[in-house]
């Protein structure tokens, strides 16, 4: 009973650890929980490697640790209509650190969205927002397991703002939840005003191929 465990924290240690280390953790909330197709590390290191990271599908739901909705924040000065879909922000010309976000988007009953739409912007390594065109700027749709992937670089700071990254989310047909995401140990997260600790991307990687780091989206609807 002290192994309890909240699917984000599930989701976690899918994605951080070897299958069969993270059903070690699991302990007795493994009933329910089936792992992607990789089951061992082998799999799930290459599966990352190639930018493929391996998540735990949609979780069974408990009535025990229901998600908290996420914050809603400020859209800022510099978003951009009709955005590309797309799921890579790479292209020629942009320089930086890669970043690969991705994670799920619930409803707070735990049902996991399919096709919501995801609407990413953010400022380039230099901390400039591309307002004439759409470099850095891109909207996706989420699988039926709510999945999304984003593949972009790391955000460069600027005057007044912590590293982060904006997104409107949106279930069909239900409200806009427009909000920012951020990253961990930052020096900037103290003094930036709007910076809030519940949105920061859980990074669970660092290497050659650079960052790769999860967060899930909850959506205030049942
Ligand atoms: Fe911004």
């Amino acid at each position: 009973m002290n192994t309890k465990l909240t699917r984000r924290r599930l989701q976690q240690l899918a994605i951080a650890l070897p299958a069969p280390l993270a059903l070690a953790a699991l302990g007795h909330r493994t009933a329910g929980i089936a792992f992607a197709q990789s089951d061992d590390a082998t799999a799930t290191a290459e599966a990352t490697a190639v930018g493929t990271p391996v998540l735990a599908p949609t979780p069974t739901c408990g009535d025990d640790d229901d998600f908290d909705v996420t914050l809603e924040q400020t859209e800022g000065p510099y978003y951009t209509p009709n955005t590309p879909e797309r799921t890579s922000l790479l292209e020629d010309g942009i320089t930086g650190t890669k970043l690969t976000v991705t994670g799920y988007v619930y409803s707070t009953d735990c049902q996991p969205i399919d096709k919501a739409l995801i609407d990413f912007w953010h400022a380039d390594d230099a901390g400039v927002y591309d307002n004439e065109g759409f470099r850095l700027r891109g909207h996706q749709f989420t699988d039926e397991d709510g999945r999304y992937d984003l593949e972009t670089i790391v955000p460069g700071v600027y005057t007044g703002r912590t590293r982060h990254i904006h997104l409107k989310v949106q279930a069909p047909d239900q409200p806009v939840l427009t909000t920012q995401l951020y990253f961990p140990d930052e020096p900037e997260n103290e003094s930036d005003g709007i910076f809030d600790p519940s949105l920061v991307i859980d990074l669970v990687d660092d290497g050659v191929k650079g960052k790769l780091g999860f967060f899930t989206f909850v959506l205030d609807i049942a």
